[in-house]
């Protein structure tokens, strides 16, 4: 068992946790980061991003690298550990698969993971045709023929990732506008590789014994097959909030209600970035809520 008591505590070292980590440690307070995979989070699977203020465009990895420095800089603990439950009685309790912590005021900032599609054989292929992660993965189809599922603005930017290494990009999209940002759209346009194909569902993964071979769509009640040598899936994600299962704490479709300054229902304990339910899940909106959970809960140590 480590030494197991600090001040405050975060969980989760994506952009949201390390910023509030940051703004803590720069105000004099002990503090240590739980995080169960790698610094960074989401935006590690992020190929370009163009609209963090300061720079014309970074690639997630070197953004989530340049965070990271920070952190390590300031000489703030990260324990690779998964959290598992919450209590609160007098002191606040952290419960991961290894240990358990004390604290007096915590952080949460666990954001969210990708949905997947809930067909069948999708875990099959995994890692085998199927991804959540063009930057990660996008390289294995260079020259090859990929679907894109999503209208959102991760499906729109990783598309266009795609596009620079693939033959071709098929956008597959269940309704008749894409929801993303109109810039990425127009720029997906004008790329020749791109095939748009709207009011359209998968509704069944093909494959042989090794690898994924196409999919099955239906548009108005037609189904039809499309031959793909890779899948991308970007159709939304769900809040990472289950550890709060022990705890009273106010969830709205599993996101952490929160008030402006961050504070849940529960006092001592604050949430920020894409755990909390909000209109705007984005880097600038994750980093603001960092900073604004860490100066919250200093002032009431
Ligand atoms: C493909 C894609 C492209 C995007 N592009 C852009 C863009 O161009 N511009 C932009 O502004 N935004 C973009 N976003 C959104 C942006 O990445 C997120 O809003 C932001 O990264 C959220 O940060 P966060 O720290 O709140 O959450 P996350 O990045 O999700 O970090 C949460 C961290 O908590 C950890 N964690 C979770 N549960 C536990 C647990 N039980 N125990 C320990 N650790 C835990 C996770 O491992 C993770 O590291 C994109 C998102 C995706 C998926």
């Amino acid at each position: 068992m480590r030494n197991n008591t600090y001040p405050f505590i975060v969980i989760g070292g994506g952009v949201s946790g390390m910023t509030a980590a940051i703004y803590l440690k720069r105000a004099g307070h002990d503090v240590m980061i739980l995080e169960h995979e790698i610094p960074g989070g989401q935006i590690n699977r992020t190929a370009e991003i163009e609209n963090y203020p300061g720079f014309l465009k970074i690639d997630g990895p070197s953004l989530a690298m340049n965070i990271y420095q920070q952190v390590q800089n300031l000489n703030i603990p990260i324990i690779f550990e998964n959290v598992i439950e919450i209590n609160k009685e007098r002191e606040i309790t952290v419960k991961t698969t290894q240990n358990e912590y004390i604290c007096k005021r915590l952080i949460i900032a666990s954001g969210r993971t990708s949905k997947k599609l809930e067909l069948q054989d999708e875990e099959k292929y995994i890692g085998h045709g199927i991804s959540y992660c063009a930057l990660c993965d996008g390289a294995f189809f260079k020259d090859k023929t990929v679907a894109v599922i999503g209208s959102g603005n991760s499906a729109l930017e990783e598309a266009l990732y795609l596009t620079k290494i693939c033959k071709k990009v098929i956008m597959i999209n269940r309704s008749e506008k894409f929801k993303g940002s109109k810039i990425l759209y127009e720029k997906l346009k004008s790329c020749s590789q791109v095939q748009f194909l709207y009011q359209t569902h998968v509704v069944g993964i093909l494959g042989d014994e090794t690898k994924l071979t196409g999919i099955e769509i239906m548009k108005q009640e037609k189904k039809s097959i499309l031959r793909l040598d890779g899948l991308f899936v970007y159709i939304g994600s769900t809040p990472n909030t289950s550890f709060l299962k022990n705890i009273d704490i106010h969830l709205d479709q599993g996101f952490i209600v929160t008030d402006q300054n961050m504070h849940t229902n529960i006092e001592g304990i604050y949430a920020c970035g894409d755990c909390v339910k909000k209109e705007v899940y984005q880097l600038t909106t994750a980093v603001g809520d960092g900073a604004t959970a860490a100066t919250t809960a200093e002032k009431e140590l």
